[in-house]
C-alpha cells in the first residue's frame, strides 16, 4: 500500500506543536509496519540549515493557480529511513514565520494543489493521501481536477484553526467555480471559505486524535461551529490516539540527579524536597492558562518551585514575565522555544500542569509520564483518554485530574497532589505506573492501517 503523508510541519525540520511530532513519528511507525510511505511538506526557509543543505533537487515545473502561473520545485531528503519531499517556491515559503502570513490562503492552496502537480516529478502513485489539518484541507478538493483517484484520509489535529478566508478568494486565488464550490456542502462557512470544511466534506474518511475529542467536536461547546457537520458525518469520523516516540524521551537512571541539575541550571534552590511544578506549552487560551493565572500567586506562596517554558500570546508572555520578576526565588519563566530544555524540564520536574480548556490529544502529558513526572490535567479530550486519576483507595492511576474548567477545582486537586507528594511511597508507586504506560505508536499505527484498508475497499 502506497501512502503519501501531507503535512505543513514535521520534526526535525520544523515544528510549532504536536503536529510536528506526529508527522515525524507516525510515518516511521507506518513504514515499520510495512506501508510504503512518503512525506511531503513545504520547503520553508526557516528549516534548519543543516537539513536545507542536505536536500537534493528533484525537479520542477510551472503550475496554474487561478490566473497565476507559479514555479513549483521539489527537493528530497531521506531522514531516518523516510523519504521526505519538500515543495519549493521561494515567494511562498521564504518567510519570517510559517503560519499567519497575509496570504496564507494562497500559500496553502498552492501547496495543496501542488501535491498533484509533483506526483510525476517524484514518480509516486499513492493509493492513499493522508492529509493533516487545514493546510492540506484543499487536497481532497483539488482531486477533482486530476486523473488519479487515491482515497483521502483527513486528520484533524486541532479544530480551532480552520483556515477561514474571505469569499473573494474562491475564484481569484483557489481557481474554483463559485457556483459549485461556494455552498454549505462545499467550502462555505459563515459566508467565507474554510479549508477545514474542504477536508471534512471531500475526504473519504476523517480522523481526529483521541476518542474523547471525536465525541466533543460533535457538541456546540467544542465543535467550533462545525458540530452539526460532525454529527452528520459520524459514520466517517474516527478517533485514533497519538503516541510518542519513547526512544526520543529515554529517562536517565537517576531522576533525582536530573532534578538537581535542572534546579542548578535555572537558578533555583537545589533541594530535592521542594516539589517542582512545570508547564511546557504554546501560550494559548486553549491550554487553560487563565485558570492557572487565577491561582498562580497562591501556588507560588507555597514551598514549591514553578517552571514555565512557552511562547505565544503576548498577553500571557507579559504576565508570566512580570510574575517571574515578583517571585524570583522560586520561579523560572522561560519565554522561548527550546526542545533540549523542554526535555530537561519534563524529566527533572515532579508535577506537570496541563489543565486545558480543550485538548484534541496532547503529547506533553505523555512525555511527562514517560519521565515519571506526574501530569495534573483537566478531564477533556486526549487528556481524559491518557491520564488515569489517582485513586488512593484502590492505589491505581497515573496522575491527577479534575472535571470542570474552574480555578477552584484546579487548586483543590493541586493541593491534593502536593499532599500525596509528601508521601514518597505513594508518589513513587504512581510514578512507576505512569512510566509504564504504553503510549508508543505501534497500536495507533495499526489503527491507521486498518482505516487505510477500509478506505480502499469501501469507496
Ligand atoms: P499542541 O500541539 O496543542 O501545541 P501537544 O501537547 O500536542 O500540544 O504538543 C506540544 C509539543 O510542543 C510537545 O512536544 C511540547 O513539548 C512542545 N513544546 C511546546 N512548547 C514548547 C517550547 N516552548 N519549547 C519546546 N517545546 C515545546
Amino acid at each position: 500500500m502506497k501512502v503519501l503523508f501531507v503535512t505543513s510541519e514535521a520534526k526535525p525540520f520544523i515544528k510549532t506543536g504536536g503536529l510536528g511530532d506526529v508527522a515525524q513519528d507516525l510515518p516511521i511507525e507506518l513504514k515499520k509496519q510495512g506501508i510504503e510511505i512518503k512525506v511531503i511538506m513545504p520547503k520553508y526557509s526557516l528549516i534548519n540549515n543543516k537539513y536545507l543543505e542536505k536536500m537534493n533537487y528533484v525537479g520542477h515545473k510551472y503550475m496554474n493557480l487561478s490566473w497565476r502561473k507559479k514555479y513549483i520545485g521539489v527537493d528530497y531528503l531521506n531522514f531516518r529511513g523516510i523519504d521526505y519531499y519538500f515543495i519549493d517556491n521561494e515567494y511562498y515559503f521564504n518567510r519570517e514565520k510559517i503560519y499567519g502570513e497575509f496570504d496564507d490562503c494562497e500559500r496553502f492552496a498552492f501547496f495543496s494543489k501542488g501535491i498533484y502537480e509533483v506526483l510525476d516529478i517524484i514518480d509516486f502513485k499513492p493509493d492513499i493521501i493522508h492529509c493533516n489539518d487545514w493546510h492540506s484541507g484543499l487536497v481532497p478538493v483539488y482531486k477533482d481536477f486530476y486523473e488519479i483517484n487515491p482515497k483521502i484520509i483527513f486528520t484533524i489535529h486541532n479544530l480551532r484553526y480552520q483556515g477561514v478566508f474571505g469569499k473573494e478568494n474562491i475564484e481569484d486565488v483557489l481557481g474554483l467555480n463559485k457556483n459549485e464550490y461556494f455552498n454549505k456542502n462545499s467550502l462555505e462557512f459563515n459566508n467565507a471559505i474554510s479549508f477545514m470544511k474542504g477536508g471534512i466534506n471531500y475526504s473519504n474518511l476523517i480522523t481526529t486524535v483521541s476518542k474523547s475529542y471525536v465525541e466533543e467536536i460533535k457538541t456546540e461547546e467544542y465543535g467550533e461551529g462545525l458540530d452539526g457537520l460532525f454529527r452528520e458525518y459520524s459514520w466517517k469520523l474516527k478517533g485514533i490516539l497519538n503516541g510518542i516516540d519513547k526512544k526520543e524521551y529515554l529517562p536517565h537512571k537517576s531522576k533525582n540527579n536530573k532534578k538537581l541539575e535542572l534546579q542548578k541550571k535555572l537558578g533555583l534552590e537545589e533541594n530535592l524536597k521542594i516539589p517542582i511544578i512545570s508547564i511546557i506549552t504554546r501560550l494559548d487560551r486553549q491550554k487553560g492558562l487563565d485558570i492557572i493565572i487565577e491561582n498562580l500567586e497562591e501556588i507560588l506562596s507555597k514551598n514549591i518551585q514553578f517552571i514555565l517554558l512557552g511562547t505565544g500570546d503576548k498577553k500571557y508572555e507579559d504576565y508570566f514575565y512580570n510574575i517571574g520578576k515578583k517571585y524570583k526565588k522560586n520561579t523560572s519563566m522561560n519565554l522561548f522555544f527550546n526542545e533540549k530544555l523542554a526535555k530537561e524540564i519534563y524529566e527533572g520536574s515532579d508535577l506537570f500542569l496541563m489543565p486545558s480548556y480543550f485538548e484534541p490529544c496532547g503529547l506533553s502529558q505523555m512525555i511527562a509520564m514517560n519521565y515519571g513526572t506526574l501530569p495534573l490535567v483537566r478531564e477533556v479530550g486526549g487528556l481524559k483518554d491518557t491520564v488515569e486519576a489517582y485513586d488512593e483507595f484502590k492505589n491505581t492511576g497515573t496522575g491527577f485530574s479534575f472535571k470542570n474548567y474552574s480555578g477552584e477545582e484546579l487548586i483543590k486537586i493541586l493541593n491534593y497532589a502536593l499532599e500525596v507528594y509528601r508521601d514518597k511511597k505513594r508518589w513513587n508507586e504512581i510514578k512507576k505506573r505512569a512510566k509504564k504506560e504504553d503510549n508508543s505508536w505501534s497500536h495507533s499505527a495499526k489503527e491507521y492501517i486498518s482505516l487505510y484498508k477500509k478506505a480502499l475497499t469501501s469507496f
